[in-house]
């Protein structure tokens, strides 16, 4: 099973093998997600949830219709998301007299609410969050956890005095986002994105794009800055130290939790299948006994005494002692399912007080004594989670090109990199250029300027930025 040669095939099979999601569910674009897949998935948005709520997000769960007339007061925004929305109309035979559609994002379910909640600007900062499904009738191409017409997120929404309070938690979303991708070793791209794909209704979007083997890059997570723009089309109000009615300034992020799941499983994953970053794991060591004859009885109770003290210390054990199976079957299975540290425990290791160790990323072996090894095995987690975030930083790197002309982006292109180009802003280029080459222009570093070193790959004017420029989901 070639993961670089043919990643889709790999892909799918890794989804059903590891079970992580089951996309037969009748519906298109609809999925369901299996258990070891969504037990990943709830690690990475409690880790996230745990970061938003330190910094002042509180938790809430908003309704998933909203009704028309609210949905239409931001005109950008309609314009952005109108095509895409899934209408309720009907109660039984009845026709609703005010339609309500399913949430594809909420700004236009908590605004109504922000309304009523500020109203002076002791009521500021308001820092809110939700982990919850939205709804985008896509005409793309759908894939699991890629794009789908129903995908989990989390989706936070804050409200601040003025700009420059909603330019600082821009920053600070994308503090906290950086911090779930690093802990997950997952490497990206920060961009913000052109004009011309930012999100509807906001000043301006950041974006983190993340890598795929098969050329695509996956937007793991968004973080925008919305200005007075919804506040304005809402009327949200507060009363400033003067007594002076103000609009808010309000921000918004959306961490993508299919996608980041996805892109945990494209990066670290391997021709076996899964590799897991030990601190989202299900299960972070799995022991295999392997007993000789004569010796099940002693092997089989180690078995349950290393059991105990790794479990005693806190680590997602699982003891596989199924006797359908052999332990090379044994092996097979639980490497497809990404544990970290595989134990093997024979006569040997029950003689030895000792145990073999086997770490699933480079499946090297080595050996513990019993009293040392829930040590050993935090070591082996260590090591796991450093390797697989190099490796990860090092791909991406290796990914990245520089193009000058049409011909080398669209060479770059066919071997599905991601590629630099000088760009002089203009959108029609930016479309020019998709047309051409198949790729699409992302965005600028943001926190980094990147200088042009010569004019526009496209129109030949000046250039004014260094573009990213990518196929994508
Ligand atoms: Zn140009």
């Amino acid at each position: 099973m070639q993961k670089d040669e043919n990643f889709s095939e790999w892909y799918d099979r890794v989804l059903l093998e590891a079970q992580i999601v089951d996309d037969r569910y009748p519906v298109k674009g609809f999925s369901v997600y299996l258990g070891w897949g969504f037990s990943i998935a709830k690690r990475i948005v409690q880790m996230l949830e745990e970061r938003l709520e330190e910094e002042g997000h509180q938790p809430m769960q908003f309704p998933v219709v909203i009704p028309e007339d609210a949905f239409q007061k931001e005109a950008e925004h309609i314009a952005g998301f109108a095509g895409e929305v899934f209408w309720i109309t009907h109660a039984g035979e009845n026709r609703l007299e005010r339609r309500l559609l399913l949430r594809p994002t909420s700004e236009t379910a908590i605004y109504p609410l922000f309304k009523i909640w500020i109203r002076s600007h002791a009521d500021l900062p308001l820092r809110m969050h939700q982990t919850c499904n939205v709804y985008r009738y896509e005409t793309k191409a759908t894939r699991p956890l890629y794009r789908g017409r129903e995908f989990l997120w989390n989706e936070a929404h804050t409200a601040h005095v003025d700009y420059e309070g909603a330019e600082r938690q821009v920053r600070k979303g994308v503090e906290i986002y950086r911090s779930v991708y690093d802990r997950l070793g997952l490497s990206y791209l920060l961009l913000k994105r052109p004009d011309f794909d930012k999100f509807a209704g906001a000043v301006y979007s950041l974006a983190f794009d993340t890598w795929n083997p098969d050329g695509k890059v996956n937007q793991i997570g968004t973080v925008h800055e919305l200005g007075e723009n919804f506040a304005r089309a809402f009327d949200v109000t507060y009363e400033d130290e003067k007594g002076v009615q103000r609009h808010v300034s309000t921000t918004c992020y959306g961490m993508g939790i299919g996608r980041t799941l996805a892109a945990t499983i494209a990066h670290h994953g391997d021709d076996h299948g899964l590799v897991l970053p030990p601190v989202v794991a299900p299960k972070q060591v799995v022991i295999v006994p392997i007993p000789f004859k004569g010796s099940e009885e002693a092997v089989a109770a180690y078995s349950r005494e290393i059991e105990a003290r790794l479990s005693g210390a806190g680590v997602r054990v699982v003891l596989d002692d199924d006797d359908r199976l052999r332990p090379g079957e044994k092996f097979y299975k639980w490497e497809m399912f990404g544990v970290p540290v595989r134990i093997e425990v024979g006569p040997r290791e029950v003689e030895e007080r000792s145990a073999t160790l086997v770490r699933r990323d480079t499946l090297e072996r080595s050996k513990a004594e019993l009293d040392g090894l829930i040590d050993a095995v935090r070591r082996l987690f260590d090591d796991i989670y450093r390797s697989l975030r190099e490796r990860s930083w090092r791909r991406l790197e290796e990914e990245i090109a520089e193009a000058d002309s049409l011909d080398q982006l669209r060479a770059y292109m066919e071997e599905r990199r991601i590629v630099k180009v000088n760009w002089c802003g203009d959108p029609d280029c930016a479309f020019k250029l998709k047309d051409e080459v198949a790729g699409e222009v992302r965005g600028t570093l943001w926190e980094r300027r990147e200088e042009p070193t010569g004019p526009c790959i496209v129109c030949g004017d000046a250039a004014k930025e260094v573009a990213y420029v990518s196929r994508t989901y």
